[in-house]
């Protein structure tokens, strides 16, 4: 798992962290902490983009410099909480393609059951970014993965705020080819499949349902 799990570690990220975890902290700051730790994950998790060179012209003379190679890379969000991410990572990279998955859990086996699928074309030419800021049991993250695969991405990586050690051990395990990229590796998941001490529920904080 160590190989594929990495844990952001930046004083800012930490510290913004621990206001996403408090519960007196209000809806719309929950979304904006979300955001801005959002921009710092994927910050990290693209630093090994690969680049090309072209000509530009600066008002004064003409060089080479870098430019990211290849085809946009695509976001691809599991609804609902997925979005809180999405939007931070789409200000580092607006012109990215976005793909949305909607799994809910089942509360009695807490399977993931998939009713949404729109990606875009090409994924076999993308890198792939799935987000979820709670990676809990695992099931949703398997199983989105394991759908994009079937749809064709072959280079997927996943990042989310907070990691329980259950859930980072069970998408190592199916999908040992995709790194793991969280602010956070929390303590271990209450029977309802919380992640403890965790921030509680991210869609229902997010969008204020709780
Ligand atoms: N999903 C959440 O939103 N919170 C958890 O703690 C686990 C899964």
């Amino acid at each position: 798992m160590s190989q594929t799990l990495t844990i952001i570690d930046h004083p800012l990220i930490k510290h913004k962290l621990s206001l996403l975890r408090a519960k007196a902290t209000p809806t719309a700051q929950f979304r904006q902490i979300l955001r801005e730790i959002s921009l710092l994950l994927a910050y990290d998790a693209t630093k090994d983009l690969e680049l090309t060179e072209t000509v530009v012209e600066t008002p004064l003379e003409s060089g080479r410099f870098p430019i990211l190679e290849g085809k946009k890379l695509c976001f691809v969000s599991i609804l609902r909480a997925g979005e809180g991410l999405l939007n931070g990572m789409l200000d580092l990279v607006p012109s990215a393609r976005v793909g949305h998955i909607g799994l809910y859990r089942d509360p009695k086996t807490l399977d993931a059951v998939e009713y949404y699928f729109k990606v875009p074309e090409a994924l076999e030419d993308r890198l792939v970014i799935v987000v979820d800021p709670m990676l809990a049991t695992g099931h949703s993250a398997i199983a989105a993965i394991t759908r994009l695969k079937r749809a064709g991405a072959r280079r997927l990586k996943f990042i989310c705020v907070l990691a329980a050690p259950e859930g980072a051990r069970a998408l190592a395990g199916a999908h040992p080819d995709v790194p793991i990229f969280t602010a956070a590796l929390d303590r271990e998941l209450n029977k309802k499949g919380y992640i403890l001490p965790g921030l509680g529920d991210a869609g229902d904080r997010l969008f204020g349902t709780a």
